[in-house]
């Protein structure tokens, strides 16, 4: 990975980590100054543990045992009392600690206890970074709290949807299956996602509220639309841009991210060798997933006949074999929202 790229996140985790601890101490003092006796059991504290440490490293065998006891107890009856005196004040310990953006890795980027491994958090933003992906930032606006069921139709048309059950049921059902797909993602068997409907019945977004859930728990996304993965894989292979900046890792991760988004499937423009990158990467994750809990999602406006007619009947058989699909119909949605504002 670019050594730049990873500098300029240091830094940024650098600053943030900097300026939640500057906040924390400047709630402290302000409680401090509020409340002097919290101040006075808290440096208490601190003389303590450093008595401590000091008794542990340097004492004799012998008188250390009774003596170290000792001082356990105290820090044990001054936590006591400051949890005591924080209750009284109406003090929640909280508001005594730092707020991290990450409290895994505590905004450092890495996590001690695992010797140092690099925390989810920073590999995100290194996938952000290296696939531009600012589509991501619009997760704060699209996610399961802001979807909005009532905007598809509530009446069925059997004609023109070829099916029974009305636009809304349908994305209430999707809605269930998404929330399905993200409860059991780390299970090897669980299927992928397959989203299948026009432009505008609501695909990117079921897509982002999904993105959103599991990047809050954790695991890594990359979101690209197909023509523009392929646009990145193409001219690192073939090295058409020397200026950009996608190397072996930014490729790798194609195959290592947690959740894969490939978003306007069959706009790619398919030649042989697009078309047998876009199925590499594909059956690869497939391959895959029983090791690593990754899982793909692909979408796209074309119906599962036109698909057929576009992609090989090896494509087509590891995707209908290996994804859960999800048709969407109705009315287009983003008109709507337009409407009511
Ligand atoms: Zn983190």
């Amino acid at each position: 990975m670019n050594i730049q790229v990873h500098r300029f996140i240091a830094l940024e985790y650098e600053k943030k980590r900097n300026r939640a601890l500057l906040e924390v101490e400047k709630r402290k003092n302000d409680i401090y100054e509020r409340y002097p006796e919290l101040r006075s059991i808290d440096e208490q504290q601190r003389q303590e543990g450093v008595t401590l440490t000091k008794a542990v490293l340097h004492s004799d065998k012998n008188t250390a045992e009774e003596y170290i006891e000792t001082l356990d107890k105290k820090i044990c009856e001054l936590k006591k009392a400051k949890h005591q005196l924080l209750a009284k004040l109406g003090i929640l310990p909280d508001e005594l600690e730092p707020v991290f953006e990450c409290n895994v890795c505590k905004d450092t980027g890495f996590i001690e206890k695992s010797n140092g491994k690099m925390c989810a958090c920073y590999r995100q933003r290194l996938l952000n970074l290296s696939y531009r992906q600012s589509n991501l930032e619009l997760l704060t606006i699209e996610n399961f709290q802001t979807f909005n069921a009532e905007l598809y139709a509530h009446g069925g048309d059997h004609e023109r949807y070829g099916i029974n059950i009305s636009p809304r049921e349908n994305i209430l059902r999707i809605k269930e299956k998404c929330l399905d797909f993200i409860k059991r993602f780390d299970g090897p068997k669980e299927k992928n996602l397959l989203f299948t409907g026009d432009t505008g019945v609501g695909k990117t977004f079921l897509s982002n509220c999904i993105a959103k859930e599991l990047l809050d728990k954790g695991k890594t996304v990359i979101y690209q639309t197909s023509p523009r993965l392929l646009d990145l894989i193409m001219n690192y292979k073939m090295r058409f841009d020397r200026q950009d900046t996608f190397d072996s890792d930014e490729y790798n991760s194609l195959f290592e991210v947690d959740l894969l988004i490939i978003d306007d499937l069959g706009a790619e423009g398919l030649n042989t060798s697009r078309f047998s990158e876009l199925f590499t990467i594909i059956n690869t994750r497939l391959l895959t997933q029983q090791s690593k809990c990754s899982k793909t999602i692909l979408s796209t406006n074309l119906s599962l006949e036109k698909m057929n007619e576009y992609y090989d009947d090896r494509t087509m058989s590891r995707i209908l074999g290996e994804f859960y699909i999800c048709k969407f119909f109705g009315d287009d949605i983003r008109l709507k929202k337009g409407r009511t504002g």
